[in-house]
């Protein structure tokens, strides 16, 4: 979309953006290898900045289980930008994120875009939201709540801090940070969707106040940057009014909200591309706020944006012939199989497990891996809905049908 750049703002931002893009090897935090991680990982990490005087730790309470939630603070400016992540325990990809970005502040201080940023801006930032759900990578918190629909009852200590750290500072822009199934696509097409962004609505007609313009300000900017790098991955998230949700909520107490969700890629199950994306978009997008030229981004980069959809499964087997049973004659279909990651108790390892999840004509889906087996002859006692199948039997009926 290099329309979205054709002003000198935008050619300005995307030479920022390609420069932190290119750059990145050099700042990513090269500890951080696997999305699984816990709080006392994330505090490890942490470490590394404390003898910087690079950020303030402020103590904001503790979740369920005790575990202590900080604020992360930095930057001397007038314009707050409240950023957290993984309020859901198995969301962790712009945690990661996060944490290259302080990396970048702390070995690139003199840079124009650390010194622009953090002297415009006062960053407020909760890394790890639910950290006990980080410890048993689950959505939940210790409570069995799932605290993106706590923000009304503010049940869990959890929500409660998120709440009370909004409302203490009254931030003017919020970037809520979350991860979304990798099979969402692009409209109706088959592009994965990398990175989903939104504006989110403040009431159920979905009206806009200056308060959500700002944040569809922020989200076409960090849509057209992403563009740049991805062209058709980016989508517009379900826009429905959530009553019990954060984003919603935050929007509403009066903060630009811009919810971004991290997608999928292929051959990047670890998230560690899409990681990037978020490094880039947040950086770029701080930078548009701290300068102000946010204001002149087209809102068409993110009003235009196609809707989040589901055509997307990790294994498509085309045209093989289904042989159900004994009475029926075999049949062309294509099969698709999802893997997703299980605990084997047996040995305490995260494992993939292939499951059976759609049969027949999928001309309409796209896949991760798909191959045509041309007519290979399956048999129903292996291939039906919702059965069970390991990742091994799928790799060999991906490579020799
Ligand atoms: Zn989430």
């Amino acid at each position: 979309m290099s329309s979205s750049f054709s002003s000198a703002e935008g050619q300005q931002r995307f030479v920022v953006a390609r420069e932190l893009f290119e750059t990145y090897a050099t700042y990513r935090m090269t500890e951080i290898v696997s999305r699984r991680f816990t709080q006392a990982d994330m505090l490890r990490w942490l470490e590394s900045f404390r003898s910087m005087n690079l950020l303030t730790t402020i103590p904001l309470g503790q979740s369920a289980e005790g575990r202590t939630i900080s604020l992360l603070r930095l930057g001397t400016g007038s314009v707050k930008v409240f950023l957290w992540s993984q309020m859901h325990g198995d969301e962790p990809t712009a945690t990661m994120a996060l944490l290259d970005m302080l990396n970048f502040f702390a070995r690139a201080r003199d840079h124009v875009v650390s010194r622009t940023i953090l002297d415009a801006l006062s960053l407020l930032i909760i890394p790890m939201v639910n950290p006990d759900g980080a410890e048993r990578f689950q959505r939940r918190t210790a409570q069995s709540i799932d605290m993106n629909r706590d923000a009304l009852t503010l049940g869990t200590p959890e929500a409660h801090i998120l709440k009370e750290t909004r409302d203490t500072y009254q931030p003017h822009f919020g970037f809520n940070l979350h991860d979304q199934d990798p099979r969402y696509t692009v409209g109706n097409s088959k592009n994965v969707c990398a990175v989903a962004l939104l504006a989110p609505a403040f009431d159920e007609s979905r009206s806009d106040n200056d308060i959500r313009v700002a944040a569809k300000e922020v989200a076409s900017t960090f849509a057209s940057v992403l563009q740049e790098f991805i062209p058709g991955h980016v989508s517009k998230y379900d826009e429905t009014f959530e009553p019990r949700a954060f984003g919603d909520n935050v929007q509403k107490w009066g903060t630009s909200t811009v919810l971004v969700e991290s997608g999928g890629w292929p051959g990047d199950r670890e998230k560690m591309f899409v990681r990037k994306l978020n490094y880039v978009g947040l950086l770029t997008s701080l930078h548009a706020i701290a300068t102000g030229t946010y204001q002149q981004a087209d809102l068409a980069a993110y009003e235009g944006l196609p809707l989040s959809t589901k055509y997307l499964y990790d294994v498509i087997l085309r045209n093989a012939q289904l042989k159900a049973n004994d009475q029926v004659s075999a049949v062309r279909v294509d099969i698709g199989i999802n893997l997703d990651e299980e605990l084997n108790m047996q040995n305490g390892r995260v494992e993939l497990v292939g499951k059976i999840v759609d049969i027949g004509d999928l001309s309409i889906f796209g896949a991760f891996q798909e191959v045509d087996v041309r007519d290979a002859l399956l048999s129903g006692s292996e291939i039906k809905m919702d059965q069970r199948i390991t990742a091994e039997r799928v790799q060999a009926l991906l490579i020799k049908p």
